[in-house]
C-alpha cells in the first residue's frame, strides 16, 4: 500500500476506537469525554474518510452502526421494531435539499412534519393488549435494556391505555433544565447536562432513587401490531395523545398549501403550525431561535417524511431510517477545520 494510503487507513483506525471509547463514555457511563461537538468532529472525519476510501469502512465501524447504550446491570430485550438512530443535516439548506430530493424521487405530493430534537434517552414503551408491559432502552438499535420499573417511576406515562392495543411506542425520556440545575448541586460528580443525568438516573439500579427525579417523556412514533387504518404520522400522533400519552405540541406540519395543513393539524386534533413547503425556512429560524426559551433541551430539529407508506419506500439504512433526517444545530464544521489527530502506531 503506498504511504499515504496507509497513514490513512491508521487514521481511520484510530478515529474508530476513539470514538467507541467517547461512545461508552456517553452511552453507558453518562460521563463523556468530550463536548458532542467534538465527537461529531471525529464521527465526520471518519465518515468522510469512508466515503472517500470505500475499502476502509469496516463492518464494526462507528459510523456503520447505532451508538451503543447497552450495560450489563439490565436485562436484555430485542427489539420488536428498528431503533435506530437519525441522519443529520447542519443547515437550514441542507434541510431544504433533503424535502426537495425526497420529492423528486417520489413524484407525489408529501408532506413533511417538523419536531423538536429532544435531548434525552430514547426509550421505546411497550404495550401489550393495552397494558405496559416493557420499557427498553435504544441498546444498540437491535437489543436493548429492560428498565420498566424505573420507566414506570414517570408519572405522565400511562401504563394502561383506553383500549387493549398491542403497540410499541418511541419517544424520548428527559429532564427539564430547572429540575437538572437544582439536582445537580447534590451530586458527588456533577454531571454535564440534562440529557446525561437523565440517563445515568434511568439506570439506577433502585427505583426508588429514579422516583425522586421528576423525568419526563414526549412520545414521537407509534407501532400498532394489528395496524389501525392511520395513514401519516399526524394521525399516529392524534392517537397517541387521545390514549394518554405526552405529545410534543410544537410540531410543524407542511403540505403543498397552508390550509391543507392547518385542515389536516384540525382534523387530528392537534396544536402545531400548518403552512406550506416555502414556510419551512422561516419554521426552521423561529424554532432555532426560540430554543434556550423552551424549558428542556433540543439539541435540534427533525424533518420527517408524514405519509406511512411511502415511509416504506425510503426504507432504512443500519444506523437511520432514510424517511427523516435531524437538523443539529451545532456543526462540527462550524467553527474549525477537522483537527486530524495524532496517531500513535
Ligand atoms: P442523535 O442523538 O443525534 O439523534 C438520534 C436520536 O434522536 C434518536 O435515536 C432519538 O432518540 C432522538 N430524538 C429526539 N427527538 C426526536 C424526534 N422528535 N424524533 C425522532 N428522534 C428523536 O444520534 P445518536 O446516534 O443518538 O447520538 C449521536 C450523537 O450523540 C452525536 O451526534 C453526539 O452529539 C452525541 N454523542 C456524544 C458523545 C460524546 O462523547 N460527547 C458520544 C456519543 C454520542
Amino acid at each position: 500500500m503506498e504511504e499515504n494510503k496507509q497513514t490513512l487507513l491508521e487514521e481511520v483506525l484510530q478515529l474508530s476506537s476513539r470514538l467507541r471509547e467517547y461512545q461508552k463514555a456517553y452511552y453507558v457511563d453518562n460521563h463523556p469525554l468530550v463536548s458532542d461537538l467534538e465527537y461529531d468532529r471525529f464521527f465526520d472525519r471518519l465518515s468522510n474518510l469512508e466515503k472517500e476510501y470505500p475499502e476502509f469502512r469496516f463492518p464494526d465501524s462507528p459510523t456503520q452502526r447505532v451508538g451503543s447504550d447497552l450495560s450489563s446491570d439490565f436485562p436484555e430485550v430485542v427489539h420488536s421494531i428498528p431503533v435506530l438512530s437519525l441522519d443529520k443535516a447542519y443547515s437550514n439548506e441542507a434541510v431544504l435539499s433533503w424535502v426537495a430530493k425526497s420529492q423528486q424521487k417520489m413524484r407525489q405530493g408529501l408532506s413533511y412534519v417538523i419536531e423538536e430534537k429532544i435531548d434525552g434517552i430514547s426509550m421505546v414503551l411497550y404495550y401489550e393488549k393495552g397494558l405496559l408491559v416493557k420499557a427498553v432502552t435504544r441498546g444498540n438499535g437491535t437489543v436493548g435494556n429492560d428498565v420498566t420499573a424505573n420507566v414506570k417511576t414517570i408519572a405522565s406515562i400511562p401504563l394502561r391505555l383506553p383500549h387493549p392495543d398491542t403497540l410499541a411506542v418511541r419517544g424520548e425520556v428527559y429532564l427539564q433544565k430547572a429540575d437538572f440545575l437544582k439536582l445537580n448541586k447534590s451530586m458527588e460528580i456533577p454531571y454535564a447536562n440534562p440529557r446525561n443525568l437523565a440517563a445515568g438516573t434511568i439506570r439506577r439500579i433502585k427505583s426508588s432513587e429514579v422516583a425522586k427525579v421528576p423525568l419526563q417523556m414526549f412520545v414521537y412514533e407509534g407501532f400498532w401490531e394489528e395496524g389501525l387504518p392511520l395513514d401519516d404520522h399526524v394521525m399516529i400522533l392524534s392517537k397517541l395523545k387521545e390514549y394518554g400519552f405526552r405529545i410534543n405540541p410544537t410540531i410543524g406540519l407542511f403540505c403543498k398549501t397552508k390550509e391543507e395543513a392547518q385542515k389536516r393539524l384540525k382534523e387530528a386534533s392537534l396544536e402545531g403550525f400548518g403552512g406550506s413547503f416555502s414556510d419551512i425556512p422561516s419554521y426552521i429560524q423561529a424554532r432555532t431561535d426560540g430554543r434556550n426559551a423552551l424549558l428542556y433541551e433540543i439539541d435540534g430539529l427533525v424533518a420527517k417524511v408524514n405519509e406511512l407508506a411511502i415511509r416504506e419506500q425510503f426504507g432504512y439504512t443500519s444506523h437511520h431510517p432514510r424517511w427523516a433526517i435531524a437538523y443539529k444545530f451545532e456543526s462540527p464544521q462550524a467553527t474549525t477545520v477537522v483537527q486530524k489527530i495524532d496517531i500513535q502506531v
